[in-house]
């Protein structure tokens, strides 16, 4: 490969000039096609994707686009590769890259932001203000992987040092790949809402990010960590990663439910990831005066609210966009420590040749799929020898 000579690469590593890449034709058709490998920029390193979890809002944008925004538009035929929650090697370090070393194993968050906006100054890179900016006469140079620009359903990426995140040896590729759901968990209880060790919290909708942001709460002291959803053998999972409750919503009204368990006071904070179109009013009827709601998941749907009751008891609520605050590192802290097995969501790995099948398993939940990873093959192969 010749990368500019500003670029650091290492004989252990060899990079090929094209790579194999899914790319987004026409809604919901992807094909697998040859594209270059793109040099690391100034802050950048080259990852060797190792593997990458199938997220809903994969689903989404492979259909109908949002929330990814190529070159100010629908991200449709334009050789966009999605993908965003994914981990890898590192194997090229762009110029002035010291952080990191060539051969490291780290997984990455989404958002690098554009740098230069107000929000990113703030650390709220995951709320830019140039969101898609990143082309043409209005480049601010914005990234998000999978969303403005291109993401992992590939054999590399190339990424800003701030968005990376070490594996912790004994993490496995899959597990790692968790990380950035986790985050977005933390950033929703800690950063938006302000959750601390021993308030109480209700979890409605066991998704992956419910279901981890059970395993988070409890990981900081949260109590009673409350979790509702319809089907038991979610319920069962977020047992598993600590809830101290759970409350199936076919059996038992959640509201009521949350009001007994609590002696009749509700809870001081809700994680919405349900999505259901009275969830908000539902979150707000759960907290007690004062308490506060966080909405990750909606309704495509506009909904009736019931104003009068949040403004009577001062009520809060959080929209939540991505792993904000840089959260990635402190998800991937809790997990090196061991405070909770992400692992319990990973249901299925498949080959990143076998990805629409990987997508249909989780579009379709088929085995009740929860995390779907997809993994490069040559890793596999290579994991197979040196197993030999
Ligand atoms: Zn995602
Ligand atoms: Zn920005």
């Amino acid at each position: 490969m010749a990368f500019s000579s500003e670029v650091i690469t290492s004989e252990a590593h060899p990079i090929p000039d094209l790579m194999q890449a899914w790319v987004l034709g026409d809604p919901g058709e992807l094909a697998r096609r040859e594209k270059p490998v793109q040099a690391p920029g100034r802050a950048e390193v080259l990852v060797r994707i190792d593997a990458v979890a199938i997220c809903a809002t994969n689903l989404e944008v492979i259909a109908s686009g949002p929330p990814a925004m190529i070159e100010g538009g629908l991200p449709f035929n334009k050789n966009f590769t999605p993908g965003h929650e994914y981990m890898g090697t590192i194997v090229a370090l762009g110029p002035g890259v010291d952080e990191f070393a060539i051969g490291e194993r780290i997984t990455v968050e989404i958002h690098a932001g554009c740098g230069q906006c107000r929000r990113c100054r703030q650390g709220n890179h995951t709320s830019c203000l140039n969101y898609g900016l990143n082309y043409g006469e209005v480049d601010k140079g914005h990234r998000a992987n999978g969303f403005t620009t291109d993401g992992g359903f590939a054999d590399y990426a190339v990424n800003h040092v701030n968005t990376l995140a070490r594996v912790p040896e004994g993490m496995s590729d899959e597990e790692a790949t968790l990380v950035v759901t986790a985050a977005t968990a933390m950033y929703g209880l800690t950063e938006l809402g302000g959750l601390v060790a021993g308030e109480s919290l209700v979890v409605t909708g066991p998704g992956p990010i419910g279901l981890l942001g059970v395993a988070v709460a409890k990981a900081l002291g949260a109590e009673p960590v409350i979790l509702t959803g319809t089907r038991d053998g979610r319920l069962e999972k977020g047992l598993a990663l600590g809830a101290d409750h759970v409350i199936n919503v076919r059996r038992e009204d959640p509201v009521e439910a949350v009001r007994t368990i609590t002696g009749g006071r509700g809870v001081d904070y809700v994680l919405e990831c349900s999505g259901a179109a009275n969830a908000l009013n539902e979150a707000a009827y759960m907290v007690n005066r004062g308490g506060r709601n966080c909405l990750a998941a909606f309704s495509h749907e506009q909904v009736p609210v019931d104003v009068a009751h949040l403004v009577r008891n001062n009520i809060y609520v959080y929209g939540i966009r991505g792993e904000g605050r840089s959260a990635t590192h402190r998800a991937a802290a809790l997990m090196a420590q061991k405070r909770f097995d992400a692992s319990v969501i990973h249901t299925h790995t498949f080959a990143m040749s076998e990805l629409p099948t990987a997508l249909r398993y989780a579009r379709e939940r088929i085995e009740d799929a929860i995390k779907v990873v997809v993994r490069n093959e040559r890793q596999a192969a290579a994991r197979g020898l040196a197993a030999e």
